[in-house]
């Protein structure tokens, strides 16, 4: 039997229940991670939304708006594993590791593996990890895997993959511009990855292991260049050379307060689009807490500056590389020559901004290896048949060893890969835009802030595709990626 497809007046409808369940859903996490509440309940939610997650729901919106399809088909599959989610959620928050004698939290491992300067401890400190993940998570993590495979086809798509794809993701094309990638840039993170290990570690690229990663970039010795007390002053005097005064912006909600199971990381929740946008901090300095908050600051500033007038869709759905691009340009900030001049007393700007690029290097050689992968894991039936896969090509693109127990913990789930993966080209063509129109110091001319707030204003209606060609009327390219590493290195 036919389904009827929803008309305007239910699309509409749709879209208040979804925006409210965005809203509450959001709440939630801000509550949870900003430390008001111990629980994440996110069950009651589902609960009070069930209408928003019916297979029915998804099918009879199969020919509204994208956008809305794919959110249904979202909410529906994501609530048959609700409780594997809530599950994995509580495994981790609850596991406990013994290492030498000491225990540590599970969550607290890769903390601790990356602020250990004993190479032989911080083995055992990833061994007992991926232990623990295998012996508690993986099983959760294929239960869920196999439910939504069964579930997809209740979506009238072979797999997940072809599901995606039905929701416009080119996954093929943008698979063959990461390839290109890779081998465009194997050479230079040979050379370049290999001096950053040498340089900090005392061992070259050949040598590296999976726990020796996190320490590479922890990189405690530029703690000094980016202290903790600067942080904040040093957002608030670049958001005002752009004419944005964080302070008087009545929907944004700096949360500074110090709670005890604060998340230690920043983070952003739209909890109302534009109408009350949520940026938490808790302050510790470092490379690492600063690229977070100005991250986290360009998701902030784009939700807040988006237009009330915009479809629910086009405030809150559409292209994430949009808004994971808005949050790219404030954090590469932090590593930008002429930025460092300009607002840190340092020494070594051009030092930093190496580093800046080498990091980048390594992260979007992953994230080009993590998208052939998940392409791989979405179309098999049976997951366990790709375990080697991934650590195959994951360390033929890093050079180092990779755990092929994470085949399953290191997936992001809806191809959210791509939204990284587009963000970097759409931060490395608008900054060059950026540059050509205002000069170097681009952040700090008033009329540059004008022209982000036009952009930032148009939400994520139109694609990160659709706003570069817009204003630069150039083609969103991978390649440009590998260009802007170039110019540092
Ligand atoms: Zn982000």
């Amino acid at each position: 039997m036919a389904i009827a497809p929803y008309t305007a007046s239910e699309i509409d409808a749709f879209r208040e229940r979804g925006d409210a369940f965005n809203r509450d859903m959001l709440q939630e996490y801000y509550d949870h991670f900003a430390g008001f509440k111990e629980t994440l309940d996110i069950e009651p939610i589902y609960e009070e939304y069930e209408d928003l997650t019916r297979l029915e729901t998804a099918q009879r919106l199969e020919q509204a708006p994208t956008e809305l399809w794919r959110f249904a088909c979202e909410g529906f599959l994501g609530n048959l594993t609700r409780s594997h989610q809530a599950k994995a959620a509580e495994v981790e928050a609850t596991l406990e590791a013994r290492v030498d004698g000491e225990s540590f939290p599970y969550r607290m491992l890769r903390v601790a593996m990356s602020n250990e300067s004993d190479r032989g401890k911080r083995q055992r400190l990833d061994e007992e990890r991926i232990r623990l993940m295998d012996e508690h998570l993986n099983p959760l993590y294929l239960d869920a895997y196999r439910i939504d495979r069964g579930a997809v086809r209740e979506l009238n798509a072979p797999n997940y993959y072809e599901l995606y794809k039905r929701f416009g993701f080119r996954l093929d094309e943008l698979a063959d511009e990461c390839r290109a990638v890779l081998d465009d840039t194997e050479k230079l993170w040979e050379d370049e990855g290999d001096t950053l290990f040498r340089t900090r570690l005392g061992f070259g690229l050949n040598d590296a292991k999976p726990w020796d990663v996190g320490r590479l970039f922890r990189a405690p010795e530029l703690d000094a260049q980016y202290p903790a007390d600067k942080m904040l002053p040093a957002l608030e005097a670049t958001l005002t050379e752009l004419g944005i005064d964080i302070r008087s912006q009545a929907n944004v909600h700096l949360d500074l307060e110090v709670r005890p199971s604060k998340s230690p990381r920043a983070f952003c929740a739209p909890i109302e689009v534009p109408g009350k946008v949520m940026l938490v901090i808790q302050p510790i300095g470092g490379k690492d807490d600063w690229e977070a908050l100005f991250h986290e600051a360009g998701h902030t500033e784009h939700y807040a500056s988006t237009s009330d007038d915009l479809s629910m869709e086009g405030k809150r759905l559409g292209d994430n590389a949009v808004t994971e691009g808005w949050a790219m340009l404030m954090q590469h900030l932090v590593t930008e020559p002429a930025w460092l001049s300009r607002r840190l007393d340092v020494p070594n700007v051009d030092a930093l901004g190496k580093d800046g690029a080498v990091s980048l290097l390594y992260f979007v050689r992953r994230y080009c290896a993590k998208l052939l992968y998940e392409i791989e894991l979405f179309q098999v039936e049976d997951p366990t048949t790709v375990r080697s896969v991934y650590a195959e090509l994951l360390s033929d693109a890093l050079k180092i060893p990779v755990h092929p127990e994470s085949y399953l913990d290191d997936v992001d789930g809806s191809f959210y890969v791509i939204g990284y993966l587009r963000s970097w080209a759409f931060e490395a063509q608008l900054r060059d835009f950026l540059r050509s129109e205002f000069g170097n110091e681009w952040f700090a001319r008033r009329e540059a802030g004008d022209l982000l707030r036009e952009l930032w204003s148009v939400g994520q209606e139109p694609t990160a595709d659709a706003l570069l060609k817009d204003v630069t009327g150039a083609k969103l390219e991978m390649a440009s990626v590998g260009d802007r590493i170039r110019e540092r290195l």
